[in-house]
């Protein structure tokens, strides 16, 4: 366990890199997922690296899918080294139902069925509506929520229908008060949580629990880089939330491992809020994040 920062329960390890935990301590039973296999968006870094990384360190097998095959090449490699679970990197563009439909064939080949499915793949960033172009907009839907429905459909079809299976989105609880520079991925997320619901109702029969878990300020991530988190931290920021810091990945890998697995087996259409209670309490000043965002552009230029 990570050493206590104030008062509470202690945090579970992380990493700020995008590298493997230099150790682990488990909470959950080690043989949880003993055999399953998750299919894993995004999970070549940040968030999803570290679910992959706890899922096989609970028994797992995954395939890790997102555009740079690269990185995941190298991920999948660590992770592999680190839990000795096999890790299968995947070329996809959410965007691309066809490019899922490949991956989902390759992992059914490969690994024989899939279990879990999570949607993390997300694409992020700071920007006042008035600045954000059409396109932008459009690209951030796109990747967000039809990318989160085309994998999910595409798992479904191949698998789920007739086998059953747990459906985890990685959600933001941005929407939640119109947190300011962010009408795309609030727009984005609140469809993606009625989509939660609904694919719940729908799915239920099958078998397939769907349920999502909506993380607050994240350390170690890009999307904490690029949403301020390292500059709101040292501005003293976090003393705002509840439980005063910001999460760290292996607390959102907890989380997710919890809905995707039978410890929650009576739990579907459920959104998850892991975010130290910093939604019920944060500021949302426009001119304040406008001031940050100016500043960052100069820093780009
Ligand atoms: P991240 O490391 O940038 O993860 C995003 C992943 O999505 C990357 O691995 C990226 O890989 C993949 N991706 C992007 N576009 C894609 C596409 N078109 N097709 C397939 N894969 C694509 O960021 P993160 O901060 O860990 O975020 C993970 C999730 O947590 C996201 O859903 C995010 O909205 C959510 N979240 C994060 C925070 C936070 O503080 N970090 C807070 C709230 C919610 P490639 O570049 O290889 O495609």
């Amino acid at each position: 366990m990570a050493e206590p920062k104030g008062k509470g329960e202690q945090q579970p390890e992380d990493v700020g890199s995008d590298d493997c935990l230099t150790s682990y301590t488990h909470i959950y039973s080690p043989d949880l997922l003993k055999d399953q296999v998750a299919f894993i968006t995004g999970g070549g870094s940040g968030i999803g690296l570290r679910i992959a990384e706890i899922f096989m360190r609970h028994g797992c097998h995954t395939a890790i899918a997102s555009r740079n095959l690269d990185k995941l090449k190298e991920a999948a490699s660590k992770l592999s080294a680190v839990t000795g679970r096999r890790c299968l990197p995947l070329r996809i563009d959410v965007r691309q139902p066809e490019s899922i439909a490949a991956a989902v064939d390759d992992t059914l080949k490969e690994m024989g069925r899939i279990d879990i499915l999570i949607n993390n793949a997300a694409g992020n960033f700071l920007c006042p509506a008035a600045s954000l172009s059409f396109s932008a907009f459009k690209t951030v839907l796109e990747i967000d929520t039809m990318g989160t429905f085309n994998t999910s459909k595409v798992v479904y079809e191949k698998w789920f229908k007739d086998h059953g299976g747990n459906i985890v989105n990685i959600s933001a609880t941005v929407g939640y008060k119109g947190q300011a520079l962010q009408v795309h991925a609030g727009s984005a997320k609140a469809a993606n949580d009625a989509m939660t619901k609904h694919l719940a109702v729908e799915w239920g029969p099958s078998g397939v629990r769907v349920n999502t878990v909506a993380p607050g300020p994240i350390s170690g991530t890009e999307g904490y880089r690029r949403l301020g988190g390292p500059r709101s931290e040292a501005a003293g920021i976090f003393q705002s939330i509840p439980l005063q810091r910001a999460g760290n990945k292996t607390e959102m890998a907890h989380c997710t491992l919890f809905l995707a697995s039978r410890a929650s087996s009576f739990v579907t259409g459920a959104i998850l809020v892991a975010d130290g209670g910093s939604w019920l309490t944060s500021a949302n000043d426009v001119s304040m994040l406008l001031g940050y965002w100016s500043s960052e552009k100069k820093r780009d230029k």
